[in-house]
């Protein structure tokens, strides 16, 4: 199944995607893992997106559907994917029609403080990219990750300053993508309120799997 998560910053796709991968047995492509891989490494693309990203804002749509056109290429996303933070606009939408037809797109549904209590709480492994939260999901031993043992940090982009950018860039950007969606007739709608485990009974339901 090809599939697209939308919703704001905090919604939890990526922490319900990790879920659904192993459930469906596709990848999980996420551009912002792509971006924060890119910008560890210091590679070229990681260079040039940094201070965007670090601001909250997005990266722009040419450097992103290169990336995802070439992701999708791939053999192991030929069956089913889950694309998690793409298309983030109109642009990248209607780019991705051109090279991949997608089954269903879910729509996170979360308050805007729902939100910002997820991401201001956000911790994230710097090693697996494991997503812990200082509340719902706190690491076994603080400051360090149950699965790696690497670094457990706070993003960049999870600070105040930026995540009132990224919930308005949200609303600007990116939400217009519902009533794209809705339009074609793909997308489903979950209730991302709850923890990931009932986020998953609903999402199961909603999918009909
Ligand atoms: P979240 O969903 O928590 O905001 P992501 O990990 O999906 O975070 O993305 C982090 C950042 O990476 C975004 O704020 C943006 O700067 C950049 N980014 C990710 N996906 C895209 C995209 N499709 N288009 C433009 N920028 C993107
Ligand atoms: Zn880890």
């Amino acid at each position: 199944m090809k599939l697209i998560f939308l919703g704001p910053p905090g919604a939890g796709k990526g922490t319900l995607a990790v879920r659904v991968k192993e459930l469906l047995k596709t990848p999980h492509i996420s551009t912002g893992v792509i971006f924060r891989d890119a910008i560890a490494a210091k590679s070229p693309l990681g260079l040039k997106v940094k201070a965007v990203i670090d601001a909250g804002k997005l990266v722009d749509d040419e450097t992103t559907i290169a990336l995802v056109k070439e992701r999708l290429s791939q053999a192991d996303a030929q069956a089913g994917y889950i694309l998690d933070g793409f298309p983030r606009t109109i642009a990248q939408a209607e780019a991705l029609e051109t090279f991949s037809v997608v089954d269903k797109v879910v729509n996170f549904d979360i308050s805007n403080d729902g939100a910002i209590e997820r991401l201001s709480g956000r911790r994230v492994c710097r090693k697996c990219g494991f997503n812990f939260h200082t509340i719902f999901n706190k690491p076994k031993k603080e400051g360090v990750c149950d699965f790696c043992g690497g670094e457990v940090y706070v993003r960049e982009d999870d600070k105040p300053s930026a995540v009132t950018k990224r919930l308005e860039v949200y609303r600007v950007q990116t939400e217009p993508l519902i009533d794209f969606y809705c339009k074609k007739g793909l997308l489903v709608d979950i209730d991302a309120s709850p923890l990931v485990d009932e986020i998953l009974v609903g999402f199961k339901k909603a999918l009909r799997i």
